[in-house]
């Protein structure tokens, strides 16, 4: 995947872009890398137009642009490579697609092409019912601790989805019968129709009734799916979350979501992360933001404090000697993690000087000495002067 151009690039639009202006600019672009409007340089427009469906299909999928947005083209390194728990297989936060194989199959992009080409184009047949498509996406979320969202971890989740049937391996028919090509359509799942009008000769096509546009029939439908091929199950997912994950955001699993069909790949499944708020800490961007109560002596002497990490542990740090309340103060690279990069946030705390409410009688008559040593208020700031 190194080395792709960005898809923002190849459309020729701005990383605002509007889906509007995506449209215009992919169905632009479409008419003039189209390999049949390249008859002498199709090798180099079929390459152009094929990165170009890459990109529009990316871009003009909300979830997919959020995530191509979020981790760029490569997603995210050092992450669910191999050693994942499904091998190979399996990538996180891949954006290719492979609905797009060679030129005979448009897959959804069919109805903008039907509009260039006046339906059907260079002769090929556009989609057909028995094409290869690809299964539907699949979304579900998925609930982590805000630690969890901190080190990074590995759920595992429920998910509903049709499955290959086990009994007939996915034909729909019953083991031992066959399913048979269908007579009517010669295996097509389409029928052509020559009709005469007062404009020519013109031919339609429809899909066959007879195999429902299958191409396929099947005698003797297998008992387990009932013919259908798939049932429904519900498998166990394992997913890793990556560490710095914030809430809102989408780990994808490549080919877990509904079969495809006719040979088309599965479609992939999408977990949207909600990490719960925390009892201490908030986040920012990668930043972690506390606030950490001292008493009055410690605000007025300076003070070593503890400050609690997200990690569990905790760290030394001394404020000065005459610290206000709601001071801030930054320790470095105790944030997230981010999930793009090497870079780390800071934890930022804001102290905040408690005043205390029970006060011993030994305790009473320090303060009241300390008062008489102020002797008197401290200036009112004057509004409006500065320096
Ligand atoms: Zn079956
Ligand atoms: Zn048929």
């Amino acid at each position: 995947m190194a080395g792709k151009r960005d898809y923002y690039e190849v459309l020729g639009v701005s990383k605002t872009a509007t889906d509007e202006e995506l449209k215009k600019a992919y169905r632009k672009l479409a008419k003039k890398y189209h390999p049949d409007a390249n008859p002498d340089n199709k090798e180099e427009a079929e390459k152009k137009f094929k990165e170009l469906n890459e990109a529009y299909e990316t871009l003009s999928d909300p979830q997919k642009r959020r995530m191509y947005d979020q981790f760029g083209p490569d997603g995210p390194q050092g992450f669910g490579g191999a050693g994942g728990p499904f091998g190979g297989q399996n990538g996180y936060y891949s954006y290719t697609t492979s609905g797009f194989d060679g030129f005979g199959d448009f897959g959804d992009l069919g109805d903008i092409f039907s509009s260039f080409f006046g339906g059907g184009f260079g002769g090929r047949t556009s989609r057909t019912s028995n094409a290869p498509r690809k299964g539907a996406d699949l979304n579900v979320h998925t609930d982590i601790s805000f630690e969890e969202s901190y080190l990074g971890t590995e759920k595992e989740i429920i998910i509903t989805r049709n499955e290959k049937c086990s009994t007939c391996h996915g034909t729909g028919a019953k083991p031992g019968t066959s399913v048979v090509k269908c007579t009517m359509c010669n295996g097509t799942g389409q029928v052509k129709q020559v009709q005469n009008t007062i404009l020519g000769q013109m031919q339609t096509t429809r899909t066959c009734t007879n195999c429902h546009g299958t191409g396929e029939i099947i005698k003797e439908p297998c008992e387990s799916c009932r013919g259908k091929g798939t049932v429904r199950k519900q498998p166990k997912i394992k997913v890793k979350i990556p560490a710095g994950i914030d809430d809102g955001q989408t780990v994808v699993l490549r080919g877990e979501g509904e079969p495809g069909e006719k040979g088309g790949s599965n479609g992939d499944l999408y977990i949207t992360v909600r990490v719960k708020r925390h009892s201490i800490f908030t986040r920012k961007g990668n930043t972690v933001f506390c606030e950490i109560p001292i008493t009055i002596t410690q605000a007025s002497l300076g003070a070593e404090l503890e400050i609690p990490l997200v990690n569990g542990t905790k760290e030394k740090y001394r404020i000065p000697d005459g610290t206000q309340t709601g001071t801030k103060f930054t320790i470095r690279n105790k944030g997230f993690k981010s999930v793009n990069s090497s870079a780390q946030g800071d934890l930022i705390f804001t102290v905040i000087v408690q005043t205390p409410k029970r006060l011993t009688k030994e305790q009473r008559d320090l303060l009241t000495q300390l008062a008489k040593t102020m002797n008197e208020q401290p200036p009112v700031k004057k509004r409006g002067i500065f320096g």
